[in-house]
């Protein structure tokens, strides 16, 4: 067979527009299942049965609130079809978590990344470890897991495995489907971690009937700075990008970033930036490799109290996200800025900086301020942007292999 056939092609295109209706809304009906793809019942029929076959999705019943009445049948994904594994890895942590096909939580733990031990080769067999553990405890067999979806800071490549720079292992390159391949067979992802706020906000917004969204940027502020971008497609669809935000030039010659060049926005705006201008300490010293919060809680506090080299500490990191921002809507649209990430808790310390910074560039003062808003639960949306992308790919991926089955049953025939 050199090319499929038309048919075999519009089958795979609708059996994938059913599985995303039940992963946006949920265990359907056959009449929702109809109005939400736009497909006739007749060909609802035909494609559930399919996937009912093939033991992706499987009815249920549920009985009518009032009691009385015919229970209506809702189609739903097999909760057993595979796994999903979502490793998030931050500056003092691993979480791993255990996903079942309907997308339900089954398994988390957090590991702890000792400052001390440092290096790829450490972390590396310490992630094999936790993965292994994790399908251990809930006894699955690794080739049940369907993906291994990571998220880091940092530089990724969109289309490969590699993390190519990143603030904990620096210009050490990991390439985690070479890594984990031996072990699982699962497909592995890597995404950059605002990306995937961007994403999880923008379906966020694509759900919201009264929003007319067009773009949207996520800014993640903590050790490290991050920008998400998504924006609306002609066809409906979203492009996300994760620009090198953090490491923008705010300063020529300025102060010292972790990155290695010098002022970066990161190195006023990043945890270690605050506390360096919070105790005067010289902008070319080397930046801490992790700041903990109460740290920088203790400073919040005492600028509340109007401590004034506090103040300029938020205030100077403020100006700097202000300006970079400035640059970014020049460079797109206006669009809404959506601030997240654990730094957020100093957003009242921070706004007047960034409103400056923002105020100052022509495009505001042309087209007005951009739309702030606060996000406080980053890792909601974290874990949100992994479901939606590893799943909109897994469900893609099964489509073709229940179309290509079907397909050799015909021949066959
Ligand atoms: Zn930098």
């Amino acid at each position: 067979m050199l090319a499929k056939s038309s048919t075999e092609l519009v089958r795979q295109k609708n059996s994938a527009l059913v599985l995303s209706a039940l992963r946006r809304h949920g265990p359907l009906a056959h009449t929702e299942l109809s109005d939400f793809t736009k497909l006739s019942s007749a060909t609802v029929s035909v494609i559930t049965a399919d996937l009912e076959r093939a033991q992706i999705i499987e009815k249920a019943e549920q009985q009518a609130a009032s009691g009385r009445g015919r229970p209506r049948v809702l189609f739903s994904q097999r909760r057993d079809f595979g796994y999903l594994i979502i490793v998030v890895i931050s500056s003092d942590a691993v979480q791993y978590s255990l996903v079942d096909y309907a997308g339900r939580l089954i398994d988390r733990f957090s590991e702890e990344r000792p400052q001390e031990v440092s290096g790829v080769g450490p972390f590396i067999a310490a992630m094999r470890d936790a993965l292994r553990r994790i399908a251990a405890r809930s006894q699955l067999d690794h080739d049940k897991v369907l993906m291994i979806s990571i998220s880091s800071k940092g530089l990724v490549d969109n289309s490969e495995t590699v993390l190519r720079w990143s603030p904990i292992f620096g210009r050490d390159e990991i390439d985690f489907a070479a890594v984990l391949a031996d072990e699982w067979p699962a497909k592995i992802m890597l995404g950059n971690e605002t990306l995937l706020v961007a994403a999880a906000l923008g379906r966020q917004e694509e759900n919201n009937k009264d929003s007319d969204f067009r773009a949207m940027a996520a800014l993640s502020l903590g050790h490290s700075i991050g920008l998400g971008i998504v924006r609306r497609e002609e066809g409906g669809g979203h492009q996300v990008s994760a620009p090198n935000f953090g490491h923008m030039m705010h300063v020529p010659g300025g102060a010292l970033c972790r990155c290695g060049a010098r002022g970066c926005i990161e190195a006023y705006a990043g945890f270690y930036a605050m506390l360096r201008t919070a105790f005067d300490v010289p902008l070319d010293t080397i930046p801490a490799k992790f700041v903990p919060i109460a740290e920088l809680d203790k400073i919040a506090v005492s600028a509340r109290n109007g401590g004034r080299r506090n103040v300029l500490a938020f205030r100077q990191a403020g100006l700097a996200l202000g300006n970079g921002l400035s640059r970014v809507l020049s460079l797109h649209e206006r669009m809404p800025i959506v601030i997240t990430g654990p730094g957020v808790r100093y957003y009242d310390l921070l706004i007047e900086g960034i409103t400056e910074g923002l105020a100052e560039s022509h495009v505001v003062r042309m087209e007005g301020m951009p739309e702030l808003r606060v996000a406080l639960d980053e890792s909601t949306l974290v874990f949100d942007g992994h479901i939606n992308r590893a799943f909109s790919i897994i469900d893609n991926d099964i489509v073709k292999r229940v179309g290509s089955s079907i397909e050799l049953r015909a021949q066959a025939g």
